[in-house]
């Protein structure tokens, strides 16, 4: 199946229970052939209301440090480890809460064949919890920020931090983080041009040496 066969399926997913009150799946977008895939926790209000992954606060930070890294939207491909908006309900009013392990492992339906139509270069984990789905289960911001992992979905794997993380440590007059969210995604994207390009060069040398024969 395709990216838009897969999407189509998603969309009428109710696997867990953020089916039940969720306005829109919220599966990704972007260049569906993109070297670079970005990988998110889960949509917020924003997100659930237009069904587009990143619009709210945090999507506006990400779009202007992906400007910044000379970069726009058409380019990579942006999507989350869990397609509907979790969140906890008093009432009418609802308040969001982090996916739970259930919820996310429910989800990898999804994200894993997602990722394998992509077929990315390299994976850019927005935040721990992307990374502890995408790269493995112990991962710490902190200490691995900026470092490439072996990845089964992509040929690399780098995380950095979450836009919403930075708004909300931006606060005291700091930036929070977001210059090295601009040069995380900006040595992504040029691992993921580097690697497509190694594997143009290889895959032309294999033609080559096939017509050779
Ligand atoms: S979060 Fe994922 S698994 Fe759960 S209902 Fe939505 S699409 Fe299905």
């Amino acid at each position: 199946m395709n990216l838009d066969q897969w999407e189509a399926k998603a969309k009428a997913c109710k696997k867990c229970g953020l089916a039940a009150k969720r306005n829109h799946v919220v599966f990704g977008e972007g260049n569906a052939s993109a070297p670079l895939v970005l990988v998110g926790e889960g949509p917020g209000e924003e997100e659930d209301r237009t069904g587009r992954p990143f619009v709210g606060r945090a999507g506006q930070l990400l779009d202007r440090a992906l400007a910044e890294a000379g970069l726009d939207r058409t380019m990579v491909y942006i999507c989350n480890t869990v397609k509907c908006r979790a969140c906890d309900w008093d009432g009418e009013k609802a308040s969001n809460r982090p996916p739970s392990a259930e919820e996310t492992a429910a989800c990898r339906r999804w994200l894993l064949p997602q990722l394998a139509a992509i077929r990315p270069e390299v994976l850019l984990c927005l935040g721990a919890p992307s990374a502890r789905n995408l790269i493995h289960p112990d991962f710490k911001i902190t200490r691995e920020r900026g470092k490439y992992f072996p990845c089964e979905f992509a040929r690399t794997a780098i995380a950095t931090m979450h836009p919403a993380y930075i708004l909300r440590n931006g606060g005291g007059g700091a930036d929070g983080g977001y210059a090295l969210l601009v040069a995380d995604i900006a040595r992504a994207w040029a691992a993921a041009l580097q690697l497509r390009d190694g594997r143009a060069a290889v895959t032309m040398a294999e033609k080559e040496h096939t017509s050779d024969r």
